[in-house]
């Protein structure tokens, strides 16, 4: 197990935001100091078996990177475009998260380089058994608590806790969230991403004088967190006019039939051949007339290159990090409000949180109750942030990350400093 500490392109981006905050903050420089600094990064190989017996060897992580406020919590990516400096930028991004909507938890994520679809189910296995096997002495409940990110699924998260189980000759559904229901998973938790970006959409839209009947709203990226926010803007009466998947964007200006189209992307694995809507890029959808847009698909969507072509009144980010800081400036400065990503995707960590919490207390709650629940966390802290931007008149996003700023020095400063 190696550690190693370095600070490069999208941490350094992520470390913008942070620092845009925390100047209006009466920050000790000695936290400051300590809150650019992750707490904890390993790197280790992860040799396995191809099922054409040879030996292949990839790489993995996991970034713990706060602890003030619980056990680190954040997902496993598997991906081609995995590295230190993202897991590190997205173990930041989790600690204001967390934080935001005031969850007992830190930050943390993981990862392995690795491409999951050139993969089979027994080389998925035996790579997320060696990763587990790896982190066995630093996760648990009361340590580090993973879940599926980008590539992986709730089966992964079975695999990671069964090795766990194993290792430590007990039965630990709390290790990992986003878990089959069969062993320990959460009602609710599938939808949980989308339902949060969708009830904070709404509120601000009320917030903005936006009737949500008839809003117009265009969503990029069509998998969890885009389907599902569609499909719940349009029970609201909103119309989805375009939505867009790695394979192309669709626009109709008189409403996506977004439940045909999930039923389509079900079957064809994506939305490629839809016939509901006219093909346009992706580049055109996020630069189409509407009262809302939803960047639910990849980081560094909206750019210093389109950010002044951008017609939404309101940008909810779905995904995690889709503005970049130059972007973010233009969109400020032209008064488009944007609901940030560490608030608007929150729903997912709090299912997660309430995963954990069944899970230590071996009894489940009903989907209702889950719902009833993330609602009331999701607006709840969507109208403390909205009176701090109020308050120190800056956007939601610094208003954001001020609040989480705040709560997570207040832990350090009450815990101290451990000689
Ligand atoms: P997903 O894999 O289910 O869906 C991603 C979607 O984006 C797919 O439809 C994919 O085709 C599309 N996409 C990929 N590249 C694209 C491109 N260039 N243009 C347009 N569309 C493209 O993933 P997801 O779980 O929905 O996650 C989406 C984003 O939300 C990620 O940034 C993720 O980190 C973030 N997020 C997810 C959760 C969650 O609970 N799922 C929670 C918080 C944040």
């Amino acid at each position: 197990m190696i550690t190693a500490v370095r600070e490069v392109s999208v941490f350094g981006d992520a470390i913008a935001y942070f620092n845009e905050a925390a100047a209006l903050l009466d920050l000790d420089p000695g936290i400051r100091r300590l809150l650019i600094k992750p707490s904890r990064q390993i790197i280790f190989a992860i040799p396995f078996i191809r099922d054409s017996g040879e030996m292949e060897v990839f790489t993995g992580y996991r970034v713990q990177y706060n602890f003030a406020r619980g056990p680190a919590k954040g997902g496993i990516r598997y991906h081609p475009g995995v590295t230190l400096d993202e897991v590190t930028a997205l173990a930041f991004w989790m600690t204001w998260k967390c934080a935001v909507v005031d969850l007992p938890f830190g930050g943390g994520k993981g990862g392995v380089t690795c491409d999951p679809l050139t993969l089979s189910r027994g080389e998925l296995e035996r790579i997320t058994r060696r990763y587990a096997a790896e982190l066995v002495e630093v996760v648990g409940p009361d340590k580090d608590v993973p879940a599926p990110d980008v590539g992986t699924t709730p089966q992964i998260m079975a695999w990671f806790m069964d090795t766990y189980s194993m290792h430590v000759r007990q039965h630990v559904p709390g290790v990992v969230t986003g878990k089959p229901l069969e062993i320990g998973g959460s009602r609710g938790r599938v939808e949980a991403t989308g339902r949060g970006v969708s009830l904070v959409a709404l509120a601000q839209m009320r917030r903005m004088g936006l009737d949500p009947k008839g809003a117009t709203v265009v969503v990029q990226g069509f998998g969890n967190v885009g389907s599902i926010a569609a499909k719940l803007l349009v029970e609201a009466g909103c119309r989805i006019v375009a939505i867009s998947d790695v394979t192309g964007a669709y626009h109709n200006e008189s409403g996506i039939d977004v439940a045909g189209a999930v039923a389509y992307a079900q079957e064809h694995h994506s939305l490629d051949g839809y016939r509901g809507g006219e093909r346009i890029t992706n580049e055109t959808l996020l630069e189409l007339p509407c009262d809302v847009l939803v960047p639910a698909a990849l980081e560094k969507q909206l750019t210093v290159e389109n950010a002044s072509r951008v017609q939404a009144k309101l940008i909810v980010e779905g995904a995690n990090g889709p503005t970049t800081p130059e972007a973010d400036r233009i969109f400020a400065e032209r008064g488009i409000v944007i609901i940030p990503d560490i608030l608007a995707n929150a729903g997912g960590v709090t299912v997660s949180y309430f995963e954990w919490a069944q899970d230590r207390a071996g009894y489940f709650w009903k989907e209702s109750e889950v719902n009833e629940r993330l609602a009331d966390i999701m607006l709840e802290h969507f109208a403390k942030v909205s009176e701090v931007a109020q308050m120190r008149n800056v956007t939601l996003r610094t208003a954001a990350y001020m609040l989480a700023i705040d709560r997570v020095v207040k832990s350090m400063h009450m815990r101290g400093v451990y000689a």
